[in-house]
């Protein structure tokens, strides 16, 4: 298995309780991949994924199993809207995040859960994949670590990363040009976004009637919410970078936050420009995320699903389960869990998750 994003995650413990005998490289010396809570424990900024809904029961499943705990949104109060000028008004539309759901603690908590479930021998970080050879019985997996490059052999090779990644890596055999392209023309879902955090001991915009909820057409955030923990000494404000990451990189990190504390002052007053912390993460900077296709973020959220047949010899000996290949809940944690559940099936013919059902 490569990438320990909640994808490689999933499909390595339900394999590994099965009794298949698996292992897991990971090119980061962290684990969860686009999952990435900090401040873990206080004031828990997810600079990943934030939310999940009603109507998607692997991660309910899977948060019940954990005793994992979960809440609404914050949603209550006024939206705002800044204009291009700077006027801003007080809209009567409920915030777009009405219904959405949070992981009390952070998303990382599901990871951090999922691996303790898994053997730590078999995993290994900090080590890329870079070449894949078949020979037709076997696979050869090239992984480059921080002293030196090894060689794996396995019966297949199980990639849990972005398909447009995969398109990046080498393969001998080539795959099919045809196959390739299809693998490129998928986007990483957000891999082209960044997002900012403003930590504070208040919340002010609460105070003020206001649920946190901006949409700007000034920026430099484009979207903006509350993103407060379940808790009551840590309230924060989360915001999506409204520029594209070319302006976001000749900015350079400081002045953008600088200029999005100017935004959260304007919108909110004073006390918005005096954090106890921020924290920036500008996706499109991240190697084993995004790939120079993703610089132009995406403004909808696209279509996604791939049942790849990649042609003799891989056939049967590769299978890609990132997140972004799920038809019902693609570039979503959902659909991470979904593409390797479905695997996990496909493999052992066992029910998916195998987990206690809380119910019973
Ligand atoms: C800013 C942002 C906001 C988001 N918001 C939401 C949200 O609110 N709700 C939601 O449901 N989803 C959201 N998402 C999407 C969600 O994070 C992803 O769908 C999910 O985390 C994908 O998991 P994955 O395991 O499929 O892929 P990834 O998390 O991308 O994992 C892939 C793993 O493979 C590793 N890897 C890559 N290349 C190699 C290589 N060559 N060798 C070895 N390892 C490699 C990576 O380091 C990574 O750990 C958001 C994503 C971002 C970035």
């Amino acid at each position: 298995m490569i990438g320990a994003g909640l994808s490689g995650l999933t499909a390595t413990w339900q394999l590994r309780s099965a009794g298949v005998d698996v292992a897991l490289a990971e090119a980061r010396e962290r684990f969860g991949g686009r999952v990435l809570t900090l401040d873990e424990g206080s004031a828990d900024c997810d600079m990943g994924p934030s939310w999940f809904w009603p109507g998607q029961p692997l991660i309910a499943r899977l948060l019940d199993h954990f005793k994992i705990r979960y809440h609404d949104q914050y949603v209550d109060g006024a939206v705002l809207f800044q204009q291009h000028d700077g006027r801003i008004e007080r809209i009567r539309q409920a915030s777009p995040m009405v219904g959405s759901l949070r992981i009390q603690g952070g998303v990382n908590r599901l990871c951090s859960v999922i691996i303790a479930e898994i053997d730590e021998s078999c995993i290994l970080p900090g080590h890329e994949l870079i070449r894949l050879e078949s020979n037709g019985d076997t696979v050869m997996a090239e992984l480059v670590g921080p002293c030196e490059t090894i060689r794996v052999e396995a019966n297949r090779v199980v990639l849990a990363i972005p398909p447009r990644l995969v398109a990046g890596l080498v393969f001998e055999p080539e795959l099919p040009a045809e196959t390739l392209q299809i693998l490129a023309a998928i986007p990483t879902w957000m891999a082209g976004h960044a997002k900012f955090f403003a930590i504070y001991d208040q919340p002010f915009w609460r105070q003020q009637g206001l649920c946190g909820s901006v949409i700007s057409q000034r920026g430099p955030l484009a979207e903006i919410h509350d993103a407060s923990p379940n808790s009551d000494s840590h309230y924060s404000l989360l915001g999506f970078s409204g520029l594209d990451p070319p302006s976001r990189a000749a900015m350079g990190q400081t002045d953008f936050e600088d200029q999005a504390l100017k935004q959260l002052d304007d919108l909110f007053g004073d006390h918005a420009s005096r954090p106890t912390g921020v924290h920036f993460q500008d996706w499109s900077q991240e190697k084993f995320t995004a790939s120079q296709l993703d610089l132009e973020p995406l403004t909808f959220h696209p279509g996604y699903g791939l049942n790849l047949q990649p042609g003799k010899p891989w056939n049967g000996q590769l299978k890609i389960i990132s997140s972004e290949t799920s038809f019902g809940n693609g570039g979503l944690i959902e659909g991470a869990l979904e593409a390797a559940l479905d695997f996990a099936r496909a493999i052992t013919g066992l029910d998916m998750p195998l987990v206690d059902n809380p119910n019973d």
